[in-house]
């Protein structure tokens, strides 16, 4: 087949994250709509590339569909480290596009006028939208293994990946469980599904597919971002080994019966007992089992898998240092055993928010929901917020990627996949003013002559004779 046998053999894994947006406008001196900001924002896109739907040279998709919803789809990475850095490389070309349409709007709507551009998953009208996860995972494992198996996992890892949410009801510790309905399904329109497994691999499709994950938050804290990427990693190796080789992974008696009523369940962990909840947050459906172990038994299967096959897995995660994912894992744990929300703050959006919510309180203890909301959009702005960076200037939530890292993330891709290749293809483009378009796996030139390179295994960046022969017709 196309496919290398060690790829299929290993476990190389392909990740790659999408964040949706929300945008909104204050202090305009009249009305502007958010679809008319998001426009705004792409109008440099659209100049430079004649399209809301863009590629940009660290090999991410930059892009508007009809909505005020910008959303960026970083490049393939080997590494949740690369990922997370590509990631963050999005929160700051979102800003840099909110800041050049503040500017364009204050001249028409105002000087006060402010652009917010929202890392989070709800809006104020009560829509969800999303942060979705990519893994490329091996063709061999059923998808009916991957929901009974996986899904379980991905609705209790809320507990430390959830970036949670102040509602009358009382406090989540994620924004979308009241949002999903179903646990698999292989469209996101009608329904809302927490696993999509719509067949759309962007690799070989006799050896892969792409396992999209729509359950979790998207998160501002780089810790979460990374270690849901890192463990559930961890997990997709344990799973596919097992199939691998025709042996029980460990993980066949998890399943939830309702996982949409378990992932609302997960989110209410915190209790009807604690501060801000009413009556009746927090109740478990009769028979759910407790998250926390949960998350142990997984924890306890993947560390003895990874004790047994220690140097295969460390070696598939280049930067990440295997031992760190299961060291952070415990430490999570053992933190939401103790309910140590102060020690969790410095790492899970959720008890951040938590925190700061709980000392707001205690100096005025008539705060109501409406400064909450506005605490947690100021949290997860990321054009105009202050709250998210003070708290990192302040030490209380830690940040893995120094800011030169992100800084370069901007225009650097992965370097070991093929999106270093997709990269150097759009610099080229944009330095010679060819005319060009991609999707993930096609790269084409459209004027003079059209030309196109196909690359369709995501874990390579050898050019080909096909790309080489596409980056000598951009010359200048
Ligand atoms: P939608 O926005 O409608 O949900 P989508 O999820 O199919 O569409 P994109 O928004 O274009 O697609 O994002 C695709 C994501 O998948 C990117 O983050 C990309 O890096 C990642 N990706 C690309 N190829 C692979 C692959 N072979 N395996 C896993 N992830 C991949
Ligand atoms: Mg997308
Ligand atoms: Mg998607």
């Amino acid at each position: 087949g196309a496919t290398p046998a060690a790829e299929l053999d290993g476990f190389g894994r392909i990740f790659g994250v999408e964040t949706e947006y929300g945008v909104s406008v204050t202090g305009a001196d009249r009305p502007v709509d958010a679809g008319q900001v998001a426009m705004t924002m792409f109008r440099p896109v659209v100049s430079r590339a004649r399209s809301t739907n863009t590629y940009l040279d660290n090999g991410s998709r930059l892009y508007l569909d009809v909505g005020s919803h910008p959303e960026y789809a970083t490049a393939e990475a080997r590494d949740p480290m690369d990922a997370l850095a590509q990631d963050a490389a999005g929160e700051r070309v979102m800003a840099s596009l909110a800041a050049d349409a503040q500017s364009k709007l204050r001249a028409s709507h105002g000087e006060g006028a402010v652009i917010h551009v929202f890392k989070n998953n709800v809006d104020s009208a009560g829509h969800a939208f999303g942060c979705h996860e990519n893994y490329l995972v091996r063709r061999f494992v059923p998808l009916e293994t991957i929901e009974r198996q996986l899904l379980p996992f991905l609705i209790t890892r809320q507990l430390y990946t959830g970036a949670g949410r102040f509602t009358p009801d009382g406090f989540q510790i994620t924004q979308r469980a009241d949002f999903l309905d179903e646990a698999v399904s292989s469209a996101t329109t009608r329904s809302r599904p927490m696993v999509n497994t719509r067949d759309e691999p962007h690799a070989d499709p006799e050896s892969f597919r792409r396992l999209h994950v729509i359950i979790g938050d998207s998160n501002r804290s780089q810790w979460a971002t990374w270690m849901k990427l890192a463990v559930t990693h961890l997990v997709l190796c344990v799973i596919e080994d097992a199939v691998r080789h025709g042996r029980p992974s460990g993980f066949e008696d998890l399943a939830f019966a309702d996982p949409a009523a378990a992932n609302r369940a997960v989110s209410r962990w915190l209790g009807p007992g604690e501060r801000g909840a009413s009556d009746g947050a927090g109740a478990d459906p009769a028979g759910t089992p407790d998250p926390l172990s949960m998350q142990r038994r997984y924890l306890d299967v993947v560390e003895a898998f990874v004790r047994e096959r220690h140097d295969d897995i460390d070696a598939s995660l280049p930067k990440t240092g295997v031992d760190d994912v299961i060291a952070s894992w415990r430490w999570a744990l053992d933190a939401l055993e103790r309910r140590d929300f102060a020690a969790l703050s410095t790492r899970v959006d959720w008890a951040a928010k938590h925190c700061l919510a709980e000392a707001l309180r205690r100096r005025r203890p008539d705060t109501d929901l409406a400064r909450l909301e506005q605490l947690e959009l100021d949290y997860h702005d990321v054009a105009n917020g202050r709250l998210y960076a003070s708290l990192v200037a302040h030490g209380r939530l830690g940040e893995p990627l120094d800011a030169a890292t992100v800084a370069a993330a901007k225009h650097e891709p992965p370097s070991d996949t093929r999106a270093a290749l997709r990269g150097a293809f759009v610099r080229r483009a944009l330095d010679t003013g060819a005319q060009f378009s991609c999707d993930w796996t096609t790269m084409v030139v459209s004027s003079p002559v059209r030309r196109e390179a196909v690359l369709l295994d995501p874990f390579s960046c050898e050019p080909t004779e096909q790309y080489r022969a596409l980056m000598d017709s951009m010359r200048a």
